[in-house]
């Protein structure tokens, strides 16, 4: 089995952060500041029985330029390529405009959606139902996998459920 995965999300959700572990080394730019990956950044995740090739996609979210337009027509084509997308959500912050944002772009897209709830290290977990209601009303993700990208938690569950979808 092989294909490809897209990462998407609003900036500082987590994407190199978790694209970073995924390959096991830093492929990704890791910064707080917005925007910094500007490219399609490819890593490889292999094992014995499948091979995963990760995109982490910039420009989804809103633009603010003529460059930002530009990047987001490029990040809607990508996702139309792909086998899967990962949307990456903040559970910490919780559903904000820049992930509203990103849903209705998604609504064009007829790939399948795997919504990772990451960050869950910095809340308490009686606070994630409710959180995951809130996105689940807006989407219908066909997954839905919380995960600290920072800590490794259930990363490896996530790739289980990505793999599914080669
Ligand atoms: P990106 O803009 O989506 O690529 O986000 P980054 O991967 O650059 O991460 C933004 C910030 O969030 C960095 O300071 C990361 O260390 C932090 N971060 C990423 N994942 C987690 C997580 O699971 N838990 C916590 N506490 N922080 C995280
Ligand atoms: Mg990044």
């Amino acid at each position: 089995k092989s294909g490809f995965v897209a990462i998407i999300g609003r900036p500082n959700v987590g994407k190199s952060t978790l694209l970073n572990r995924v390959v096991g080394q830093k492929v990704a730019i890791m910064s707080d500041k917005p925007q910094t990956t500007r490219n399609k950044i490819h890593g490889v995740y292999t094992t014995d029985t499948a091979q995963i090739v990760f995109l982490d996609t910039p420009g989804i979210h809103k633009p603010q330029s003529k460059l930002g337009n530009y990047m987001m027509q490029v990040a809607e084509g990508t996702l139309n390529e792909v086998d899967a997308i990962l949307f990456l959500v903040d559970v910490s912050e919780g559903l904000g405009g820049g992930d509203r944002y990103i849903i209705e772009r998604l609504k064009q897209v007829k790939t399948p959606v795997i919504l990772v709830m990451n960050k869950i290290d910095k809340v308490q977990p009686e606070e994630l139902l409710p959180i995951i209601v809130q996105y689940k009303d807006l989407y219908p993700f066909t997954e839905i996998v919380p995960i600290s990208a920072k800590q490794g938690t259930s990363v490896n569950i996530l790739l289980e459920q990505a793999t599914r979808y080669l």
